[in-house]
């Protein structure tokens, strides 16, 4: 039968995988970057860590669907909950497909909720990076096959590494490699028209092993090193090549495919640890708010409304507010979540927040000046280089309905070494006082490669465009 598959590689760092598969380590990769067509992918601005992989199935941008980090402030109040994939209304490309009665398998695609499918199946973290909501596997009968596999050998890397150690982690992600493999091999032999796969098993090691991975890194474990056969990163990645010749010699000539290397890997050198207590200082230093007010408002006035707010409109599926945190809603901007590679700065805007101090127009547009000015004026203390390179304008890159969900400022650090502490004349000197749990971490860069598929004739393609290309395939196919 005539297909469609998409093979997602989540966070494969596509510069190492080129690297490797021109000394011959990766043959199935340097296979394909010799022979498909591809384009350099454009991942969503600021936001591609958690907003990614919902651009993707959603088919739009973070402005749109809303989510891009497992943390996010509440709108209308200044606390920030947890937020799953299930508190996110858009919907999946899939739908569309399934609704128009073809048959399809959607394997462990990061970041959706489970939606029944009636001609398909649709899986959701059985062995995902960062699961946040338990295995949902739609056909019972595919359930009690995967289950004679036995379970994904880990649910969350952070908790593997805490409880286990990272060696321990390596070998979970190699024995996942080769149960995804065995499972994707199943759907390949069954009769579906559209697969779609993620592998996370690179997202992982790039997070937990890069120090292993990089001998220059301040981490750089030798005893670690010693004790393994090999760079860890290029094990996981040899085992991943190994499942993608399984798929290329299990699927006839005539299957049209494309394969995502979604975002890039690099050290987890950044300053978001410190953002916070940097924005409070520079929003000190210029607008100083009243004593009585900073009481006030700090312990009185955050939480209320807050599970009122999540139970309306915004979030529907929201059914308690989780882990609730405040923010510091007298300032004039403060520091929001915004997983680690960039930093996300939200003006206290008046019209938009509970007690805005910023007015809209000139006072904003000052007030950014000042943040972006502040911002680019921090140096590494040791080395006097500096900490940011750019700070983005969120309404530069990101327009839609929920664009009130997003930050206003993105602060692109200086990836290129660690943060020990930043100083500036207006915040003086902040110290870093812990390291981060995860060594690697997320770079911009991602690419996708195809085969009996047509890309745009541009220079690059929004990762929200790509499900286009994978739709018009299946429904030309019909
Ligand atoms: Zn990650
Ligand atoms: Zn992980």
């Amino acid at each position: 039968m005539t297909r469609t598959v998409f093979l997602g590689f989540d966070s494969m760092d596509v510069q190492l995988t080129r690297e490797w598969a021109a000394k011959g380590d990766l043959p199935h990769f340097a296979r394909v970057f010799e022979t498909w067509a591809s384009l350099p992918t454009l991942n969503p601005e600021g936001l591609l860590v958690g907003g990614l992989w919902p651009a993707f199935w959603s088919e739009a941008g973070p402005a749109h669907h809303g989510s891009y980090c497992w943390r996010q402030l509440v709108p209308g109040t200044y606390t920030t909950a947890e937020m799953s994939p299930a508190d996110f209304d858009s919907e999946p490309f899939w739908l569309r497909l399934d609704q128009a009665g073809i048959r399809c398998a959607i394997f462990d695609v990061p970041l959706v909720r489970p939606i029944p499918l009636r001609n398909g199946v649709h899986i959701v973290d059985w062995g995902s990076h960062d699961s946040q909501l338990d295995t949902s596997i739609s056909d019972a009968a595919l359930a009690s096959r995967l289950h004679t596999l036995g379970s994904y050998p880990q649910k969350r890397c952070d908790i593997t590494i805490h409880d286990s150690g990272r060696e321990h982690l390596l070998t979970a992600l190699r024995t996942g490699v080769g149960m995804r493999s065995e499972a994707l091999s199943w759907l390949l032999a069954s009769e579906y028209d559209f697969v779609a796969a993620v592998f996370s098993e690179t997202h992982c090691v790039g997070h937990q092993l890069f120090h292993v991975h990089k001998p220059s890194h301040p981490r750089y474990d030798p005893g670690l090193a010693a004790r393994l056969p090999d760079d860890p990163m290029l094990t996981v990645y040899r085992d991943i090549d190994a499942a993608l010749g399984r798929v290329l010699s299990e699927v006839p000539d005539d299957t049209a495919l494309m394969l995502l290397f979604s975002h890039g890997f690099g050290a987890h050198y950044d300053g978001n640890p410190l953002l916070a207590e940097i924005m409070e200082r520079i929003a000190r230093a210029r607008r100083p708010a009243g004593a009585l007010t900073t009481l006030r408002e700090r312990f009185l006035v955050p939480l209320r409304g807050v599970r009122r707010r999540l139970r309306r409109a915004l979030f529907p599926r929201q059914r308690h507010a989780r882990n609730l945190r405040n923010v510091d809603g007298t300032a004039a901007w403060f520091a929001i979540p915004n997983n680690d590679l960039y930093g996300a700065v939200r003006l206290n805007l008046r019209g938009r927040e509970p007690w805005g101090r910023v007015m809209p127009g000139a006072d904003q547009e000052l007030a950014i000046q000042t943040i972006v000015e502040e911002l680019l004026s921090l140096r590494h203390e040791s080395t006097g280089s500096p900490a940011v390179l750019r700070v983005l304008r969120t309404d530069d890159y990101h327009q839609g309905p929920n664009r009130h969900l997003l930050p206003d400022l993105f602060v692109e650090w200086n990836w290129s070494e660690p943060f020990v502490a930043l100083t500036s004349p207006t915040i003086g000197v902040i110290c870093s006082t812990s390291e981060p749990l995860r060594t690697g971490d997320h770079r911009p860069h991602g690419e996708v490669f195809v085969r009996n598929l047509v890309l745009p004739a541009n220079e690059q393609i929004p990762v929200e465009s790509l499900a286009d290309v994978l739709v018009s395939d299946v429904l030309a196919r019909r």
